[in-house]
């Protein structure tokens, strides 16, 4: 995948080492739109779609997963990662039933960690690979890992944006 076709998003790995800005500004929308009192953040638009407050679960958990995994590859070699758990997530840990004002603090909490541990990356470090599983198995360096959370951040900003019309 080097762009999305639904978002527009385009691969480029210079972009790395300011992935950590991005998510960070990025994640600031999306936590005012879940403190927004004029929008209904926990209804579905429709019974398959992910309310506001479930993606914004979503994008909370998808932080706090990428950040283990970057810990992980900077002291195992080539680790594999195991996908995350997207939809039994949503049931295990009952994204419907939180508290948005909870999970707006959480994800702006879980996008500083993330972006910290990226800051933390020497030179040598941004190229140590891991075996990823999405979109197919690859081997990919955590560069590719920065730049494809900035992917998921901005994938699912435009997912509430296309709720909020
Ligand atoms: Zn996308």
């Amino acid at each position: 995948m080097d762009w999305c076709k639904e978002c527009g998003f385009e691969y480029d790995l210079s972009e790395a080492r300011k992935a950590g800005q991005a998510i960070v500004g990025g994640v600031v929308e999306f936590a005012a739109i879940l403190r927004a009192r004029d929008v209904e953040v926990t209804t579905r638009p429709q019974p398959g779609t992910w309310s506001p407050l479930e993606y914004g679960c979503h994008l909370r958990d998808v932080l706090l997963v990428q950040r283990e995994r970057v810990l992980l590859a900077r002291r195992v070699v080539r680790p594999p990662f195991s996908p995350m758990g997207r939809e039994e997530r949503a049931d295990h840990d009952g994204y419907a039933e939180q508290d948005p004002d909870d999970v707006a603090r959480q994800l702006t909490d879980a996008a500083q960690m993330f972006a910290h541990v990226l800051s933390r990356l020497g030179r040598e470090e941004w190229d140590r690979s891991v075996m990823y599983h999405y979109p197919q198995r690859a081997e990919r360096s955590l560069q590719w890992v920065a730049v494809h959370t900035v992917h998921e951040v901005r994938h699912h900003l435009l997912d509430l944006r296309r709720q909020l019309v």
